[in-house]
C-alpha cells in the first residue's frame, strides 16, 4: 500500500497518516519529522535544512530526495508507506514518480486533505510541542490541552510554540504551498488514484478514506 497524503500546513495530515499507518500496517513517512530529526542531530542535511526551515521557506529538493531514497530503502517500509506532505510541487512528484518507477512500485491513493484557510490558522497556531527533544509531544490549547497550562502530561517539560508555527511563519507557509503546492493538485487530479476529502473531523475523515480505499 502507498499513499500519498496532500493539503495544507495544519490540514491534518499527520494526524490521518497515523491512523492509516496502524489500520494498514504501514510506514509514515513525514518529510517533517525526517528533516526535524536530521536537524536535531546536527547532520550536513540537518544544518543545511535549518536556513530554510527558519524562515518558513521550502527545503530544497535533492536534500529531501536522498533522505527519502534511504528511507523508503529500510526494511521496514516493505509492507508499504505513506508520504505526509511530500511531494509539494511538480519537480518534487516528477523526482517521486521516478524513485518509484525505479523501485517497481505503484501508488494506491492520492488523497487531498481539503480544509477552509481560517480553520488552517486556528489550529496551528494553537498548537504547543513539548520541549523535551525525546518526548516532543504534540497538544492543542483547544482540542487537547495539557492537564495544567504549558506543561507535558507525558514528561512534565515546559510546552513552547514552535517558532515555525507562530502567525507570521504560518502566513509564510501557507503563501508558499498555495503558491507552489496548487499547480501539483492540478496535476495530480487527473491522476486516476487522486481523490479528495474534506478534513474537520478526523474521524469522519479516517473513515471516508477506508470506504473509498476499500471499494
Ligand atoms: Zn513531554
Amino acid at each position: 500500500m502507498l499513499i500519498i497524503l496532500l493539503g495544507a500546513p495544519g490540514a491534518g495530515k499527520g494526524t490521518i497518516a497515523r491512523m492509516l499507518v496502524e489500520k494498514f500496517g504501514i510506514v509514515q513517512i513525514s518529510t517533517g519529522d525526517m528533516l526535524r530529526q536530521a536537524v536535531n542531530e546536527g547532520t550536513p542535511v540537518g544544518k543545511k535544512a535549518l536556513e530554510f526551515m527558519n524562515s518558513g521557506k521550502l527545503v530544497p529538493d535533492d536534500v529531501i530526495m536522498a533522505l527519502i531514497e534511504e528511507r523508503i530503502a529500510q526494511p521496514d517500509c516493505a509492507q508499504g508507506f505513506i508520504f505526509d506532505g511530500f511531494p509539494r510541487t511538480i519537480p518534487q512528484a516528477h523526482a517521486l514518480e521516478s524513485l518509484l518507477t525505479k523501485k517497481n512500485m505503484t501508488v494506491n491513493a492520492i488523497i487531498n486533505l481539503e480544509v477552509p484557510e481560517e480553520v488552517v490558522l486556528k489550529r496551528l497556531t494553537s498548537r504547543r510541542t513539548c520541549s523535551n527533544p525525546h518526548c516532543q509531544a504534540i497538544y492543542n490549547i483547544y482540542t487537547m490541552p495539557p492537564k495544567k497550562e504549558g506543561i507535558c502530561d507525558k514528561c512534565g517539560s515546559s510546552l513552547i510554540q514552535r517558532d515555525d508555527e507562530t502567525e507570521e511563519a504560518i502566513k509564510v507557509r501557507l503563501e508558499t504551498y498555495y503558491e507552489k503546492t496548487q499547480p501539483l493538485i492540478d496535476y495530480y487530479c487527473k491522476h486516476k488514484a487522486y481523490f479528495a476529502v474534506s478534513s474537520l473531523d478526523a474521524h469522519e475523515t479516517f473513515n471516508a478514506i477506508v470506504k473509498r480505499l476499500q471499494k
